[in-house]
């Protein structure tokens, strides 16, 4: 793994950049509440920006296949030595006799073909290998939230 300074503000907002076009055409607004003093984080770039392109993607997908919702919102902010990004979207959410299953490898609700099923587990597998979690808050009930927290001062490697 990669290891360099990578400012996970920078990241997303590329990643938004990256995904814009497609972002449009999908009709999902995204809303970035990007906090102004977060630490950098010693971790492997194009890994975190695969863990954010996931997290839009299985937004994007949710919100255009329900019909429902508008917007993802992503967030930072720093918790004592942890940044926490926040994926929160409007659309319909999992439902909760999936919530178990939706970091397993080869889950998918998708149509053969429109889904792996591997997108949240790569994600659960990045974020546990740079010391960090990744969770759904079931408490959210207005669409799906994601929480990741990654520690600003990795644990040696
Ligand atoms: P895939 O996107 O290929 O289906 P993922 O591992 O990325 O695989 O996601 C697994 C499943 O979790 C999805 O099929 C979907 O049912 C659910 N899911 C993930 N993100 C969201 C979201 N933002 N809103 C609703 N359901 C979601
Ligand atoms: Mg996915």
């Amino acid at each position: 793994m990669e290891e360099r300074i990578v400012n996970v503000n920078e990241a997303i907002d590329e990643m938004i950049g990256i995904r814009f076009h497609e972002l449009k055409h999908s009709g999902v607004r995204p809303v970035l509440r990007l906090s102004r003093d977060i630490n950098p984080v010693l971790a492997d770039p194009t890994q975190i920006q695969q863990v954010v392109d996931n997290l839009i993607r299985n937004a994007v997908d949710a919100i255009v296949e329900s019909g429902v919702g508008d917007r993802i919102v992503i967030r930072t902010r720093m918790q004592d030595n942890w940044i926490v990004i926040t994926f929160e979207d409007n659309g319909p959410g999992v439902v909760k006799e999936n919530l178990h299953k939706i970091f397993d490898p080869f889950f998918t609700t998708k149509k053969v073909g429109k889904g792996t099923g591997l997108g949240l587990s790569v994600v659960y597998g990045i974020i546990q290998r740079h010391g960090g979690t990744v969770s759904y808050d079931e408490r959210f009930n207005s669409g799906a939230r994601f929480v990741i927290r990654l520690p600003v001062t990795p644990e040696s490697s």
